[in-house]
């Protein structure tokens, strides 16, 4: 199952990542985690990408490219992988069409999470993030058992440095310039599907599912 989950910054990729994760031992990859764990390492990259990310904008294709190029080789991708914030252009898109042409191997599909602006502010600003395992929360919709303590690892939960107001407002504006135009490149090429992700967390994850069943 190659899979890639589209959708704008607070649609519930990573959430809905994590548990397919689960469902299928296939792994996550995602780029937004790969590159804050470089900024926290301060690799030349991480200190590279590091004033793109903090203001919002996005990384040069050629770095996640390379990331995702690098990423996609690992044995752990024999069996599928589910990109999940790749790829956000259309150049990111052909590229990975490229690379995935080198392993000869294929998307087999594209679920666009759908959920409207005024929400995806809601989650974002409200979204706590563990500091160990980064695995997701959020303080109403999906609060972790004990206050600010990570469920799955007892790691801190903090809140992202990108999930601030100003910042947010930037990725979406973002969103709609540069990766939003993705959905029609692949509702032409066959492989979108589209998931009511306005429902709650266990229902985006049926409808996911269903897909995945489907073909
Ligand atoms: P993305 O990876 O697309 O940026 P996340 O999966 O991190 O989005 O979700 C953003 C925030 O919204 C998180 O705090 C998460 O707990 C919450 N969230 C995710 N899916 C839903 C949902 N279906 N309903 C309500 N809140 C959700
Ligand atoms: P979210 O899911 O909340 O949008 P991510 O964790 O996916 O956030 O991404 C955080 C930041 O990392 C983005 O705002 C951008 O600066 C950078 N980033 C992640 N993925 C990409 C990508 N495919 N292309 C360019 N920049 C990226
Ligand atoms: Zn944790």
């Amino acid at each position: 199952m190659n899979m890639v989950l589209l959708g704008p910054p607070g649609a519930g990729k990573g959430t809905q990542a994590a548990r397919l994760v689960e469902n299928f031992g296939i792994p996550q990859i995602s780029t937004g985690e790969m590159l804050r764990a470089a900024v926290r390492e301060s690799t030349p990259m991480g200190l590279r990408a590091k004033a793109f990310m903090d203001s919002g904008a996005l990384v040069t294709d050629e770095v996640v490219v390379g990331i995702v190029r690098e990423r996609l080789q690992l044995e752990d991708c024999s069996n599928g992988f589910i990109l999940d914030g790749f790829p956000r252009t259309l150049p990111q898109a052909d590229s990975l069409t490229g690379v995935l042409v080198g392993l000869g191997r294929k998307l087999d599909v594209v679920v666009s999470l759908q959920v409207d602006t005024d929400s995806l502010v809601e989650r974002l600003t409200g979204r706590r993030t563990c500091r160990d395992c980064s695995l997701g929360f959020h303080i109403r919709f999906d609060p972790p058992a004990v206050a600010n303590v990570c469920n799955s690892c007892g790691g801190e939960l903090v809140q992202r440095e990108d999930d601030k107001e100003d910042t947010i407002r930037n990725r979406m504006e973002v969103y709609h310039m540069q990766t939003a135009p993705l959905e029609d490149y692949y509702r032409k090429n066959g492989l979108l599907k589209t998931v009511d992700g306005m429902a709650s967390i266990d229902s985006v994850q049926g409808q996911i599912l269903d897909i995945l069943q489907a073909i």
